[in-house]
């Protein structure tokens, strides 16, 4: 963790002190090596949250966006009594989760009902095959009348599947650490996939990196998230009456064919049947 109490202040890892978990009131020891960033562990290998994972300098550049206060915010569920330290929870009441290791659907939408009002970011750099298999994928995304907004359709096959039934939005960061002097590299972009669905296609936002950060901190990513999940129940809603009405199109036709058929069928054997059968003429009258 970045933040343990001591001497009643949330305080970063450093040499020789001691600190108490914000969580769970246990003793924790700074570690400050070499290898891994500064950062504070439970006595032993276990950690209050199971849903704790070990930070990457990944995770602390991301957290280092948003004031410390918002940093690592231990939540209670108020009817269960469980407890759990969100990455970062905004004032607005967004939890915002960084997840760099791979996570089973089912803890995934456990945190999902757990935190509700949140979004992922995923470090997507974390396996090579995610990037080159997302380019690929690129080639197929169909524009909408939104700019930067696309239809996507087989979002299996583009990201990984473990984040396609996702019940709240999934942000893929492909560019991680990474610095890239190409401005037109598509990494300086998140990639927010949706969890409504418009038919078959899934539905993917470009986003800019410091638009999304800005509108996490200042309370307009919930409200973009809201009008945006409204206005694609409305293009759902669309695409239904215009499946209706395209099937009472097709009943209708059949109906007016059977219709006009019909008749004139009867009308037509009538006439043969009854020109077969009648008495010739012979002679003059
Ligand atoms: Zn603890």
């Amino acid at each position: 963790m970045k933040f343990a109490i001591v001497n009643g202040n949330r305080t970063e890892a450093a040499k020789s002190i001691k600190g108490i978990c914000p969580s769970c009131g246990s003793e924790l020891i700074a570690k400050c090596g070499e290898f891994k960033i500064n950062h504070w562990a439970h006595k032993g290998t276990r950690t209050c949250d199971p849903w704790w994972e070990p930070e990457t300098e990944w995770h602390r550049s991301w957290k280092n966006n948003y004031p410390n206060e918002w940093q690592e915010v231990s939540l209670t569920d108020e009817n269960t009594g469980e407890k759990h330290i969100a990455d970062i929870r905004t004032a607005h009441n967004l939890v915002i989760e960084f997840q760099h290791s791979h996570i089973d659907p089912e803890e995934r939408a456990t945190r999902e009902k757990f935190y509700r009002d949140m979004v992922w970011i995923v470090d997507g750099t974390r396996l090579k095959r995610d990037y080159p298999r997302f380019l690929k994928g690129k080639k197929d995304f169909r524009k909408t009348d939104k700019q930067g907004v696309y239809l996507v359709d087989f979002p299996d096959e583009i990201f990984p599947a473990n984040w396609i039934q996702s019940s709240v939005p999934v942000i893929f960061d492909f560019k991680g650490l990474e610095t890239i002097d190409d401005i037109n590299d598509a990494r300086h972009y998140l990639y927010c996939l949706f969890n409504k669905r418009v038919g078959r296609y899934a539905i993917l936002a470009e986003i800019p990196r410091k638009a999304f950060i800005n509108n996490s901190i200042d309370g307009n990513w919930l409200l973009r998230v809201q009008n945006f999940n409204d206005l694609i129940r409305l293009k759902q809603e669309q695409q239904k009456y215009i499946v209706l009405q395209q099937e009472q199109q097709s009943r209708l036709s059949k109906v007016k064919y059977r219709q006009r058929r019909g008749p004139l069928i009867d009308y037509i054997d009538k006439k043969q049947f009854s020109n077969q059968f009648k008495p010739k003429r012979n002679g003059r009258r």
